[in-house]
């Protein structure tokens, strides 16, 4: 089982150290792992409040081993419509194997927080954030997979926490696809709206028209900020996987692995 989305203390919001969570996913029987820790930019933010220092990454991450995990060194990168420059800038920093490219700010507003909800409807603030995904994958291609499309969905402030329902924003998503797909993109399955909303991030509907569109590149992520939650629901994303792919994606020196499931 693999599991690559997982942050670390390098990462603002990170509780416990890489090694920590190394031996976490260790314990929780995993044999492959990603660290992703936030690189992340607003102008609304210091950006050291919000993104990681490469010494500090570099510092923190080099030499963690524990024997029977393979582990791989990414970064949780924030698409914005402006920063593309600021991305190359700091993923040329350091090796990675992995980048997930995200969506955390709508016009540069944080979702995550109130004021954003203020004066909005909620299908009108959910498809904004759909809105600014297909702006920002436009703009970017220093990225691997997108990660959680529904992600709006989930955010702390939405005043009906809930699955984004694929019909409502099927174009929107269908064009976020085929802008993946053309660009040779993948697409995570983030398990962390399990708890929260009680479907991953995106859910089965999503991947079934990923596939149908031409989609080939899915990695599973469990998003954990600490150690309890690594490899949560991973085994449920990948019988998922099973079942509509056959297959789940891990990645090396920026390089898609597909292993057969
Ligand atoms: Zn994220
Ligand atoms: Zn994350």
């Amino acid at each position: 089982m693999f599991d690559f989305h997982l942050h670390t203390t390098v990462s603002y919001d990170g509780h416990n150290t890489p090694e920590e969570m190394a031996l976490a996913a260790k314990a929780a029987g995993l044999q492959e792992i990603c660290f992703t820790d936030h690189l992340d930019y607003n102008p609304n933010y210091q950006k050291e409040e919000i993104a990681y220092d490469v010494e500090s990454y570099n510092a923190a991450h080099d030499g963690v081993c524990v024997p029977g995990l393979t582990i791989a060194h990414g970064a949780e990168v924030g698409l914005t419509p402006w920063n593309r420059e600021e991305i190359q800038r700091d993923l040329s920093l350091r090796h990675y194997d992995f980048v997930i490219g995200s969506v955390h700010f709508i016009n540069d507003e944080d979702p995550y927080f109130p004021p954003y909800w203020v004066g909005k409807d909620v299908d009108t603030a959910e498809s904004a954030y759909f809105e600014e995904t297909l702006k920002c994958l436009k703009a970017h291609d220093n990225f691997d997979v997108l990660g959680h499309l529904t992600y709006i969905g989930k955010v702390r402030a939405h005043p009906n926490r809930r699955a984004v329902a694929l019909d409502k924003y099927r174009d929107m998503v269908e064009e976020i696809m085929k802008i993946l797909i053309a660009k040779g993109k993948g697409m995570e399955i983030n398990t962390s709206g399990i708890d929260r909303i009680g479907d991953f991030l995106p859910g089965k509907e999503y991947l079934q028209l990923y596939k149908q569109l031409g989609g080939e590149i899915v990695t599973i992520g469990s998003d954990a900020h600490a150690t309890d939650r690594v490899g949560q629901y991973t085994a449920d994303a990948l019988a998922l996987l099973r079942d509509t792919f056959g297959y789940v994606c891990t990645f090396r020196d920026r390089t898609p692995v597909f292993h057969k499931l």
